[in-house]
């Protein structure tokens, strides 16, 4: 395909003959790529769609001139690193690939017209759109939970910004003694083994600075991602007894601790949904129980971004069906869905889920807009790293490809690090996932 310059060039040197369909050529090679959200999968879109074919005008639309990385946000909790060690900024990045950024929030629209409506008043049209809106949360779904106590006293932080900060400076101010309660949330939601990294690096800070310090998580769900790799590793850490449904395979040097853990983990079998909780006391009515913290982190259930409410992208559940093919909306032509926001298939929430599939589908739209199929047998990856304690990492790594009738299957039959891995190897997996963290960014916006 003939890009403009090349066009242009070609023109002036008198190649073209007049009688060529100049306008279907100039509207062509200048298709208008409009991207919705300029986080993990709408950046890493933009710049793959630029690499592959850079004549493509691609315009993100992202509400913050800053992004603020949710992916290692646990460590500004634990004082590891600050919030600026989160922002991520798009000048050198929209100069880099030739991005035009549009800095405001895109509130509406007619998908059915190719066209968004911005805040600001304007309206912009597009030939193809991508749509990466990450997480809305559900304050309301907790009775007496709200946006208003979790920006003043209880906070989520599961977007990270002020709530972030906000838990980092309760848990510094926690009394010595006190209790850390996490709510953890249902299926599905972002960062499978986010909340259990949380609850692993807050016990191992308060280990440090408040040793009698208690840490309850409050579990809807039975297991979770890594579940044996992370309970082993608390095992080892933090005292913890592992259940007796999660032994099997346990190397030798699982111990039962007759010393309570700090730690303690109540699934839904031994009540842990929580019911309500009543916000000026901070006491969390659950299943099996109450309790009363300290310091309280809620990480309510989520859904899609707002804005794939809004849009009509979402299902009756909230998330946003695709043909996993390419991650073409089920709803609208000519509209795609990434990350956070879709079903999916297999895939988790996670950053690196976002940017594979963006890479996939940044292959999908250079194809449409020449008028040809999607690979009919695209491979995603993904590999979410997790620490039980600052050195000691572990992961789920994943690849996916397609099966007939557009079903995702899972290629790597061995996710997870052996149970019987060296101490070595543990603290590589810490290093690992350190490195990831640079690189990712990089890869993503830069
Ligand atoms: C504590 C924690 C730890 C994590 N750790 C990992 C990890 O180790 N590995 C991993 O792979 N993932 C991790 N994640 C998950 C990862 O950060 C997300 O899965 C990823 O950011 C999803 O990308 P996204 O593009 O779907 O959404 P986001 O990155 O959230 O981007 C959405 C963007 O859309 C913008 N936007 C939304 N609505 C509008 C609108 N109406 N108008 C304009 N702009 C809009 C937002 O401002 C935002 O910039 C972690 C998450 C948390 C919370």
């Amino acid at each position: 395909m003939m890009n403009r310059r090349q066009f242009l060039t070609a023109a002036s040197l008198g190649a073209l003959s007049l009688a060529l369909p100049t306008r279907g050529l100039f509207a062509q090679a200048q298709a208008h790529v409009v991207v919705l959200g300029g986080g993990v999968g709408g950046a890493t879109f933009a710049k793959y769609l630029k690499l592959a074919d850079k004549s493509i005008r691609v315009t993100v639309i992202e509400k913050n001139r800053t992004y603020i990385r949710p992916y290692g946000s646990t460590e500004v909790v634990t004082g590891h690193i600050g919030m600026k060690d989160l922002e991520v900024t798009y000048d050198d990045f929209a100069r880099k690939y030739g991005i035009e950024f549009v800095f405001d929030t895109v509130v509406g629209g007619d998908l059915d017209k190719k066209s968004l409506r911005l805040a600001g008043g304007k309206d912009i049209s597009y030939d193809k759109l991508v749509v990466s809106p990450g997480i809305e949360i559900l304050y309301d779904k907790i009775e007496g939970y709200s946006e208003s106590i979790a920006n003043t006293s209880i906070p989520n932080g599961w977007i990270p910004g002020e709530q972030t900060q906000l838990l980092a400076n309760q848990l510094k101010a926690m009394p010595q003694g006190g209790t850390f309660v996490l709510v953890a949330p249902p299926n599905p939601y972002r960062c499978p083994p986010g909340p259990y990294e949380r609850a692993s690096l807050v016990t191992e800070w308060c280990a440090k600075h408040n040793p009698n310090a208690k840490i309850v998580i409050l579990d809807p769900k039975n297991q979770f991602v890594t579940d044996k790799n992370m309970l082993l590793g608390w095992n080892r850490l933090y005292n913890f007894n592992i259940p007796a449904e999660f032994m099997e395979g346990m190397p030798s040097d699982v111990k039962t601790h007759t010393t309570p853990s700090h730690l303690e983990w109540v699934r839904a079998k031994e009540g842990g949904k929580v019911k309500s909780i009543d916000a000026a006391s901070k006491t969390v009515h659950f299943e099996a129980g109450t309790i009363q913290a300290d310091v309280l982190n809620i990480i309510a259930p989520m859904r899609a971004g707002k804005i794939a409410q809004q849009l009509g992208l979402t299902d009756e559940k909230g998330w946003c069906p695709v043909n996993l093919t390419d991650f073409a909306s089920n709803h609208f032509k000519d509209v795609y869905v990434l990350g956070d926001a879709t079903h999916g298939g297999m895939a988790p929430k996670s950053g690196f889920s976002a940017n594979s599939q963006a890479k996939v589908t940044a292959m999908a739209v250079v194809n449409a807009l020449a008028g040809k199929e999607p690979n009919e047998n695209p491979v995603w990856e993904n590999t979410c790293y997790a620490l039980a304690g600052s050195d000691y990492g572990l992961f789920v790594a994943d690849v996916f490809r397609l099966k007939e009738g557009n079903v995702m299957y899972r290629v790597n039959p061995n996710r997870y690090p052996s149970l019987q891995q060296t101490p070595v190897q543990i603290r590589q997996g810490a290093a690992y996932q350190q490195a990831w963290i640079r690189s990712f960014t990089q890869d993503c916006f830069a």
